[in-house]
């Protein structure tokens, strides 16, 4: 059984585009502007599978030759990018839903211990969409995930789902337990995390491949962690082994 199979929330991409596009995504010799292209490319084609049960209401409309039958999409729709990364996710879906509002929540994995700390939030008291959709391209260890699902339960969102190109056993397991009721839209899911917290095989830092930011060995993948970050990693690896 694979991973979807066991997780009725984890929707993992079947599409030919999608595997096609995620293989010159991962490639090395892929430079920045074409990440950034396939980045977008994903999204949409990801997005459009993600949305693909948001309620319609009716609404009449008048072609040039009669008027007819409508739809138009019910709920109010947020996306909330992940900074920095998911940033480049954001035009890809506002080219499918114009009218969602894009709400920002700042959160970066402190480098040692893999936790999120948050550092941007500036949502209004009360929610102002029904729908959510997370935006990071890679879920790795689940912790900024799950921590932004807990901002957005609390803001008062009805629906959440998460929307990433690739994802980590590890991260599903985590954002799954923590939120069953999340749905994960990936293009794959990868065999693993390593002791530095990145998955594998993956596509390297997501972040630094979208924005050329490769400048030095602390943004790099393979830059030299500590011993906690790869405790963490064999925590979150006993709990998955422990799930299955
Ligand atoms: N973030 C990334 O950009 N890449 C990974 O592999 C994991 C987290």
């Amino acid at each position: 059984m694979d991973a979807a199979q066991r997780n009725p929330t984890l929707h993992v991409s079947a599409h030919p585009l999608v595997a096609h596009k995620l293989a010159i995504l991962r490639d090395t010799g892929t430079d920045t502007k074409k990440f950034r292209e396939l980045v977008r490319e994903l999204t949409w084609l990801l997005g459009y599978e993600a949305m693909a049960d948001l309620a319609t209401r009716g609404r009449r409309v008048q072609t040039p030759l009669e008027e007819t039958d409508g739809a138009e999409v019910d709920p109010e729709v947020g996306l909330v990018p992940v900074l920095r990364a998911g940033l480049g996710m954001v035009d890809a879906m506002l080219e499918l839903i114009p009218t969602a509002q894009v709400w920002h929540i700042g959160l970066y994995r402190d480098e040692r211990t893999l936790k999120p700390v948050e550092y941007y939030n500036k949502l209004p008291d009360a929610a102002t969409v029904q729908v959510c959709l997370i935006l990071d391209p890679m879920l790795a260890t689940g912790g900024s995930a799950a921590a932004t699902v807990d901002i957005l339960k609390a803001w008062g969102a009805a629906r959440i789902k998460q929307v990433s190109l690739i994802a980590a056993p590890e991260g599903v397991a985590t954002l799954s337990g923590a939120h069953p009721d999340v749905d994960i839209h990936v293009a794959a899911v990868d065999r693993e995390l390593n002791e530095r917290g990145y998955i594998v095989p993956g596509l390297g830092d997501a972040g630094d491949r979208q924005f050329g930011t490769f400048a030095g060995p602390a943004s790099e993948p393979g830059h030299a962690a500590g011993d906690e970050t790869a405790e963490v990693v064999r925590r979150l690896q006993r709990d998955l082994a422990g799930r299955s």
